[in-house]
């Protein structure tokens, strides 16, 4: 078994070679209501156990030859599982209404109406960190005397805050002005198993073009040849790579050029950019959309996981300086971040590759 989603009211199980039908044993437990499907001489790939298709469903290596599929329901149900005609490599099982996408630890909410769901704090099990650039020596970019440093921790602040509240468990790489080498902000995203890590820095131009740049980039990490990305890049990689040998520097290029979370990464970018421009835009119409774009950044060549880079916007604009300092604008970034990330995971959990 190589793949297992929820798509249209069902689960989708996905096999190596055409599945023989003979050896899918089938069979019901009650207290609480359990359908479950054995597949014989089966291994999941990878052996790796798969979470996330919601507690209603579980995946499991029940034994060295048999894959056990459960899907749990309150009341009894009887799905429907066929091989569908043209992909005999695929099985598909029907879910109990509205089983499909509660997370882990939440069975009993599959049944409760939408509003009162709502109520009931979740806790999830993805770790987010989130990185603010730059710290103590390095101010990163300046505008009208303010300090991207402190701009960045004020909004990764209020990021965390969001996220606590909405049961993730988080880390912040900086939680005061201090500086940090590069290896100090990837570390704690590789020791928690971070499943995504945000980068959150602001941009700034020369003088004479500071009227003119403004608004929400948001990157992910690959190479290219757009020189705007390239500039703000070098700029960024600049203040974080101070301290860090020739060797080191060919080591995490090298990683650039190769990262493997670049579809992923842009996923999450797009997200998360979609998320932020909606609710920068909900207050402030005229907020610039910078897109998705990608660049060799190196805070983000850690890359065994998602990570992005948000520049919030340009602290060499007088007009956006202003709004980007202020707590109410701040709060709908932090917002369309968290959402974006709320939204990025959530699509991750329908779709489970092991
Ligand atoms: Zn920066």
């Amino acid at each position: 078994m190589t793949k297992a989603l929820v798509k249209k009211g069902e689960l989708r199980l996905f096999f190596a070679k055409p599945l023989d039908k003979q050896k899918i044993k089938h069979f019901t437990l009650p207290n609480p209501h359990r359908e479950i499907y054995d597949f014989k001489d089966m291994k999941i790939a990878h052996k790796r156990v798969p979470l996330g298709l919601g507690n209603s469903v579980r995946i499991a290596q029940y034994n060295s030859k048999t894959v056990r599929v459960v899907i749990e329901s309150r009341t009894p149900f009887k799905p429907t599982a066929y091989q569908p005609l043209f992909s005999k490599d695929t099985y598909h099982i029907s879910l109990p209404k509205g089983s499909a996408y509660i997370q882990k630890g939440n069975a009993r909410q599959a049944y409760i109406k939408p509003q009162i769901t709502k109520q009931i704090r979740k806790r999830h099990t993805e770790v987010i960190v989130i990185d603010a650039g730059h710290g103590g020596h390095d101010s990163g970019a300046i505008g009208g005397g303010k300090k991207e440093k402190d701009l960045v921790l004020q909004i990764s602040k209020r990021v965390i805050k969001q996220l606590k509240k909405r049961g993730y468990p988080v880390y912040l790489t900086r939680a005061s002005d201090r500086f940090l080498k590069l290896n100090q902000r990837t570390r704690i995203a590789d020791k928690k198993d971070a499943k995504v890590f945000i980068s959150i820095h602001a941009n700034s131009v020369v003088k004479s073009k500071r009227h003119k740049m403004q608004g929400i980039e948001t990157f992910f990490l690959q190479n290219t040849r757009d020189e705007r990305s390239q500039r703000i890049a070098a700029r960024e990689n600049n203040a974080v790579l101070k301290g860090t040998d020739r060797v080191s520097k060919h080591v995490i290029l090298d990683s650039v050029l190769s990262g493997p979370k670049i579809v992923e990464s842009n996923k999450l970018a797009i997200d998360i950019h979609k998320r932020m421009m909606t609710n920068a835009r909900s207050l402030y119409r005229d907020v610039k959309d910078g897109g998705v774009r990608h660049a060799p950044f190196y805070v983000l060549v850690g890359a065994s996981r998602p990570s992005v880079l948000i520049e919030v916007g340009y602290i060499s604009h007088p007009k956006e300086r202003k709004r980007l300092f202020s707590s109410n604008y701040q709060n709908l970034l932090a917002k369309g971040i968290v959402e974006g990330i709320e939204n990025y995971l959530q699509n991750r959990r329908r779709e489970i590759d092991f």
